[in-house]
């Protein structure tokens, strides 16, 4: 479906009408990498086909709603370059035009009032303490929806349902419904999960002598295990991974991925491009799987094409935040400047920078279990090396290529070869078996003394 012929569950617009569409978050958890999909895909609708977006926080949920959680949506949206036309807009202040809405339809005999026992009453006068049902009528209501096609549902499975709860509130369904009719909204792409509500809510709308919007169901994410993403099992919060040390670029070019593809097949692209290729009718109706590997894998493209200072100041956040290993003030910029270049082309996330140099800001290196086991215990002659190289150490002259050479002749006198030899050295000084070039970093960055002592200590536990 284009622009020029959309489609509608209900009456048909006018092909002139240009799109709108409406990120609708409500603010009762951290934003999730699932409704970042979701306003990501209907901002990609409003930017491709020249529509209107809209953010409306339906915040009706008063027991569970948070201001902050509010802030984070604004937060993110921004971070991940997601910009809306109109909004934000918020529910709650709809809550006498819900009212209203609500009263039409009891005066229309659409709806009823009942009691909390579910008893019908008389009347149709709305007072609180008093339940609205809307009174289903018999038939079915078949959705044309964008990505899952005519989904049919009979209106004996909806029953009459609660439009308005006894301690004066619109349920979901009625706020939704009556917010997209207000807001002329045409198009509502959202998660599948809200499609067991959309045929109430195209009834309320109907009812109430609206036009539905057009709707299209975002497909679920799914885990490794192709379950459904939770907040339990998975890591879901875009805080997260944005404390990780994911770009926002490489993140929204990932989001922009799960459910949809370009016919052209190139995936990591700017923005600008995905716009350019993004079709609302392209979406699948499959599982998407959120694939950290790949997004990790986006991630590395990304930094890798950062230059020099916008790669310093990526990383800035992360050498400095609270959980750093070393001690503050051992903290050198001059010496991350000179590292990250070198480390550059491995990194996947901005806070794998912290294992490559925190052997420099340390006062001694965290040991990795795995790598002294490996290069120091079971190293081929690593007693000798580190006693070669200590000795040595101690007064040759104290530049990279010197060390280097004393390191690797301590190794050949033992018939190990180069890079064997440089291994328990490594652990003992970096305490890790791989990590950034060795020789000059240690050289530049950190003393004669420090080195020696670092090796006399590795030594010492053998
Ligand atoms: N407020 C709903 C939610 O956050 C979304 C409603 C919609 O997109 O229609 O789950």
């Amino acid at each position: 479906m284009s622009p020029a012929e959309p489609s509608t569950s209900a009456e048909p617009r006018s092909p002139a009408d240009s799109p709108r569409v409406r990120f609708a978050p409500s603010p009762t958890g951290y934003l999730h990498v699932g409704s970042a999909r979701t306003a990501l895909f209907n901002w990609l609708y409003a930017r491709s086909a020249g529509g209107t977006m809209v953010l409306r926080i339906e915040d009706t949920d008063e027991s569970r709603n948070r201001p902050e959680l509010t802030d984070a949506i604004f937060e993110y949206l921004e971070w991940l370059g997601i910009d809306y036309d109109e909004g934000p807009s918020y529910q709650s202040d709809q809550r006498e035009r819900h009212r209203e809405a609500v009263q039409q339809l009891l005066d229309d005999g659409r709806a009823y009032l009942c009691d909390a026992d579910d008893n019908e009453l008389a009347g149709t006068e709305m007072a609180d303490g008093r339940a609205v049902r809307f009174r289903t009528p018999e038939g079915a209501t078949v959705i044309d929806d964008v990505v899952r096609g005519e989904v049919a549902v009979d209106h004996a499975q909806l029953g009459d349902f609660v439009i308005w709860r006894s301690d004066g509130s619109p349920t979901f369904v009625l706020a939704n419904a009556v917010d997209d009719a207000d807001m002329a909204i045409t198009h509502a792409i959202r998660g599948e999960d809200l499609l067991s509500s959309t045929p109430r809510a195209v009834l309320v709308a109907e009812a109430l002598g609206a036009t539905p919007p057009i709707y299209a169901h975002l497909p679920l994410l799914v885990n490794e295990q192709r379950k459904k993403l939770s907040k339990r099992r998975d890591d879901v919060s875009l805080e997260s991974y944005r404390k990780r040390g994911f770009l926002a670029e490489a993140m929204a070019n990932y989001l922009a991925l799960l459910g949809w593809g370009p016919r052209d097949g190139v995936e990591i692209r700017p923005m600008a491009e995905i716009i350019g290729q993004f079709r609302l009718e392209d979406v699948n109706k499959a599982p998407a799987f959120f694939d950290i590997a790949k997004l990790e894998h986006f991630n590395g493209v990304y930094i890798r094409e950062l230059d020099a200072e916008e790669l310093l100041v990526a990383l800035e956040p992360h050498l400095t935040s609270e959980d750093v290993p070393w001690p503050p003030e051992r903290y050198r910029p001059d010496v991350v400047a000179a590292m990250a270049p070198l480390v550059q082309e491995k990194l996947r996330t901005l806070d794998g920078i912290i294992p490559q140099v925190d052997w420099l800001f340390l006062e001694e290196p965290t040991i990795d279990e795995q790598s002294w086991d490996k290069a120091v215990v079971r190293g081929k002659a690593a007693p000798e090396i580190l006693d070669a190289t200590i000795a040595t150490l101690a007064d040759c002259p104290w530049d990279p290529d010197t060390v280097k050479d004393a390191v690797f002749a301590a190794g050949e006198a033992h018939g190990v070869n180069r890079s064997k030899s440089q291994a328990p050295v490594r652990v003992a000084v970096t305490g890790r078996s791989v990590g950034p070039p060795l020789f000059e970093p240690m050289v530049d960055h950190l003393t004669r003394e420090e080195v020696l002592r670092r090796l006399q200590t590795a030594r010492s536990h053998l």
